[in-house]
């Protein structure tokens, strides 16, 4: 498990981040997401104990990260962002350099060498010369050597960072393969990564946490959209009364707009918990019951990028305020 408390980083006059407070559990995948600049880099050096934050503390399983580095970095595998790889070195001989660095020696290292290069899908390159690797490869070979000693935790920056589509999907699935036994935290700016592998996302909006959330809980489904027409003698207002008075889980009926097909167009917003999928059809049944013609019914999700853009304007709007 994996403890920030109040951590703040400074760089001369600049605070690259601030007030962090989170947690990681073990077996859990988070993102950690921010544009560029947002302090993830920073976050993930003071998690692995390569910097020493300015304020606060972080420990893992206990550890704390400065006092007990050695015992911690046994503990943690770690991805940076431009992986140092040594091009001349053939990947093999690569992973035996850093294991031997990492205190594995003879058939201890043997074996943990060939277990990362299965795990990676690098077996059949291992003689092969790292310099001529593709850049998914080279992104493989910085995996392997952050799993050789095999970590409980993995701490990987922005891992598909310049990768092609197909080079990105592979690493993705490395990803959750190495998640099966592995706890991992991830950065990013890109939301559809969090989305295709996280469970849960923090979001670092200059130095700060915006969010720190399930995916569940953030693309929660929020509201119904529904196209009626009610009819001549039954108003917006009246509408929306039947509605709410009908279904308790309704907690308000907004009119906006019109569908393309001509249909009055209304955002049914649902209170807190509630299922709205047993809505839809209760909804739909009222709608029937009092003759209205009903267009359509469907439920309306917000999206990472969504909940991204609205944290960002009201963090945004707070700066301006203050
Ligand atoms: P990116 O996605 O571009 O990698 P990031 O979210 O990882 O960005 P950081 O690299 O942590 O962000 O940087 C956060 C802030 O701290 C930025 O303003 C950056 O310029 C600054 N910064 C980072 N390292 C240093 C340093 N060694 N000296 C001075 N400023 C630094």
């Amino acid at each position: 498990m994996i403890v920030i408390q109040g951590v703040e980083k400074r760089y001369g006059d600049l605070k690259a981040v601030s007030d962090l407070n989170f947690s990681i559990e073990k077996g859990e995948i988070v993102g950690l997401l921010g544009q560029n600049g947002a302090g993830k880099t920073t976050c993930m050096k003071i998690i692995t104990g390569y910097l020493e934050p300015t304020a606060g503390t972080v420990t893992v399983d206990g550890l704390d990260v400065i006092d007990q580095r050695t015992e911690v970095q046994d503990r943690v595998g770690y991805l940076p962002e431009n992986a140092p790889l040594y091009p001349e070195m053939r990947v093999e001989e690569y992973l035996s350099f850093i294991s031997e660095l990492r205190g594995l020696r003879g058939k201890e290292a043997r074996e943990a060498i060939k277990e990362a290069l299965e795990a990676t899908g690098l077996t059949d390159r291992r003689r092969q010369e790292i310099s001529t690797l593709s850049k998914g490869y080279k992104q493989r070979v910085g995996l392997a050597q952050a799993i050789v000693h095999k970590p409980s935790i993995l701490i990987l920056d922005e891992p598909t960072n310049g990768l092609d589509p197909v080079q990105i999907q592979e690493i993705r699935s490395l990803i959750k393969r190495l998640a099966e036994d592995t706890t991992i935290l991830l950065s990013t700016h890109i939301l559809s990564e969090i989305e295709a592998v996280c469970h849960r996302v923090v979001i670092l909006i200059d130095g700060q946490i915006a969010t720190d959330s399930t995916l569940k809980e953030l693309l929660d489904i929020s509201s119904i959209r529904l196209k009626v027409r009610a009819g001549d003698e039954e108003g917006d207002e009246e509408m929306s009364e039947v509605l709410i008075t009908t279904h308790e889980q309704i907690e308000r009926v907004t009119r906006i707009g019109e569908s393309s097909e001509g249909y009055p167009l209304y955002n049914i917003t649902i209170k807190e918990g509630e299922e709205p999928s047993l809505l839809i059809s209760q909804v739909a049944k009222t709608c029937l019951n009092k003759g209205w013609l009903l267009g359509g019914i469907d439920v309306e999700t917000q999206s990472l990028e969504s909940a991204f853009k609205s944290l960002m304007s009201d963090h945004v709007e707070r700066a301006l305020n203050s």
